[in-house]
């Protein structure tokens, strides 16, 4: 068993992707070729017509949208340290100091009762997560930015087509990136994200810093990167819009029945959604209390799992912040441990992965 299966989107869609690609090998523009414009207006679809860029991974989406805030040495961005160390690693590549604030128990997001003291002058902006794909607090935190002249960058790289109060992720906050990673809930065949924005200034403005800060050929303006997202894979990723909505589906409905199945075997520590939430269930993760046997039992039986992500960071020592003081965080990256899924896991596939995790629970 494969801990996410790509092979068999694969086959379902290999006939769409390989007449996508051919259409770029034939007309050879590779870089910013009308793809990347079509994916864009595809990708705004689905968040509510907010402004899209695509660009080159989710950590470029992260960094480009910070340069286009102007943050920088000396600011201070509050974020969650519950995530994948690029969220963090934007921050600090750009000088800035990340301010981790903790956890809420039960949706692992940031804990949206507690941004407020961590506010200081020098804070510029909030960076959410939306972790496993489901979206964090957002208009309680966007409250917060509000009242503080904050600007909220969601990291949405696991919660593309997650919603929030029946509203896509993507398009709750000013700013938002996503990542196209071959394994999130739109993913390439490579490196790829994206950045969203309600503000057409802001947008131009990332679309600029994407190419080397130009203004127009060869003149600079700014400082910018080459954050640019390959026609190929923007190719890739246009034929697997068309199933984009239907696969969300079919995670959501596995995801439904680990969750019956392990409450059903009265196992407690299954994923909470709030009621406002729709998950995109990038990761279908459990709580457990012996993680490492369980995890070896589960591997001597066939079944990859994974722990997302086993060091908190504030405790990272590339991005720490001895300041920030997270004992759930802490404790709660001890316990979890994220079960295979995708959109194409069978019945057969998660009764055995559930039947050896009670037993291995058990013991
Ligand atoms: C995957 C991920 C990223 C980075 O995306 P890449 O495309 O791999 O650069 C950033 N933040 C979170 C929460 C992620 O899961």
């Amino acid at each position: 068993m494969k801990f996410v299966n790509l092979d068999r989107q694969y086959a379902r869609l290999k006939s769409d992707i390989r007449d996508r690609i051919d259409v770029v090998l034939d007309h050879g523009q590779y870089i910013m070729g009308p793809e990347v414009q079509e994916l864009e207006q595809r990708l705004s679809e689905y968040t509510a017509g907010t402004h899209c860029v695509a660009v080159s991974s989710g950590t470029d989406a992260l960094l480009i949208a910070l340069m286009a805030l102007d943050i920088g040495p000396g600011d201070e961005v509050i974020t969650s340290p519950f995530s994948f160390i690029a969220t963090a690693e934007a921050i600090c590549l750009l000088g800035a100091t990340p301010v981790y604030v903790d956890i809420d128990e039960s949706t692992y997001n940031i804990d949206a009762n507690c941004i407020e003291a961590a506010i200081s002058h020098r804070t510029k902006a909030i960076v959410p997560v939306s972790l496993y794909g489901q979206c964090a607090d957002m208009d309680a935190i966007n409250g917060i930015a509000e009242e503080y002249s904050l600007i909220v960058i969601e990291d949405a790289a696991q919660s593309f087509g997650a919603r929030y109060k029946d509203r896509p992720s993507g398009s709750l906050s000013p700013v938002a990136t996503t990542s196209f990673y071959p394994s999130k809930p739109l993913g390439g065949y490579g490196d790829g994200g994206a950045c969203f924005t309600t503000q057409s200034d802001l947008a131009d403005k990332i679309r600029k810093i994407r190419v080397h800060g130009q203004n127009k050929q060869y003149i600079h303006s700014t400082l910018g990167v080459n954050g640019r997202l390959d026609s190929l894979q923007a190719a890739v990723l246009l034929a697997k819009c068309n199933i984009f909505s239907e696969d969300l589906k079919k995670r959501q409905l596995a995801a439904s029945y680990y969750t019956e199945c392990l409450t059903s075997a009265r196992f407690e520590g299954v994923p909470h959604l709030e009621s406002y939430s729709e998950s995109a269930f990038a990761q279908y993760t459990v709580r457990v209390k012996n993680r490492d046997q369980i995890k070896a039992t589960l591997h001597n039986s066939g079944i990859p799992t994974m722990v997302f992500y086993p060091v908190p960071l504030h405790r990272q020592q590339a991005v720490a912040n001895p300041e920030s003081v997270c004992p759930i965080s802490e404790k709660v990256a001890g316990q979890v441990l994220s079960l295979p899924i995708c959109p194409y896991i069978t019945r057969q596939e998660q009764d055995f992965v559930i039947d050896c995790f009670l037993k291995a629970n058990e013991t």
